[in-house]
């Protein structure tokens, strides 16, 4: 199974990405974890480039086309090769996030984004994917708050922007919805922990 985390900054996707390996370990289903843009070390340089603070030069097009070639190097390298030893791939963003990212919120056109994708990920699909669905302003105030991650060149974009990237996942959810999942991640660390371990213990029963 290849399952994959979404949504906005501070929606939480790091940490519920545990409670999915506990999961899958109560199951007796052996995974990995990973992430993108990164995972691997060619990919994990290439994150470093686009999200550089001092990078605010960036064009849009090439911001894709660096996400679209981290994930190539990931998946061949990573992903691939698991998911053919049979075990579960969990990642914390793949292509829907390019898609509501430079797709929808940097204007650049969700099937502009996507035809580049196709290429790079040969058509490999993620099997699941959760959306985890947050107000921009709750995930910001997460981030400011000091929980999750470092600061990083999308930190510089207003609100707006954040408000675009929400309706863009609206739409990717649209393309795809037997297989985007939303899941409210509004709660505590303890509620949305307990709401995704029994989805996911439900969506392992179908
Ligand atoms: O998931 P994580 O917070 O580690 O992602 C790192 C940063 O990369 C985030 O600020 C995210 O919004 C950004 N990103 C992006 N476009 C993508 C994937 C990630 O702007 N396609
Ligand atoms: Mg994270």
């Amino acid at each position: 199974l290849f399952i994959t985390l979404e949504g906005g900054e501070g929606s939480g996707k790091t940490s519920v990405i545990h409670e999915l390996g506990k999961e899958l370990e109560a199951h007796g289903i052996p995974y990995i974890t990973t992430r993108e843009p990164g995972g691997i070390k060619i990919a994990e340089k290439i994150r470093e480039t686009i999200l550089n603070p001092a990078h605010t030069e960036m064009d849009g097009r090439t911001e894709a086309l660096l996400y679209a070639a981290a994930r190539a190097q990931h998946l061949a390298e990573k992903v691939e090769p698991a998911l053919a030893n049979g075990i579960t791939v969990l990642c914390d963003r793949f292509i829907d996030s390019s898609l509501a990212y430079q797709g929808y919120a940097r204007g650049l056109g969700i099937n502009e984004v996507l035809s580049i994708n196709l290429f790079a990920t040969a058509g490999r699909f993620p099997d699941l994917t959760y959306y985890l669905d947050i107000e921009p302003e709750v995930g910001l105030s997460r981030i400011a708050a000091g929980e999750g991650r470092e600061i990083n060149r999308l930190d510089l974009e207003d609100l707006s922007f954040h408000y675009k990237v929400k309706e863009g996942y609206e739409i990717v959810k649209s393309m795809y919805p037997e297989r985007i999942r939303s899941v409210d991640a509004s709660g505590t660390r303890e509620e949305v922990a307990a709401l995704i371990r029994d989805r996911l213990a439900a969506d392992l029963k179908d």
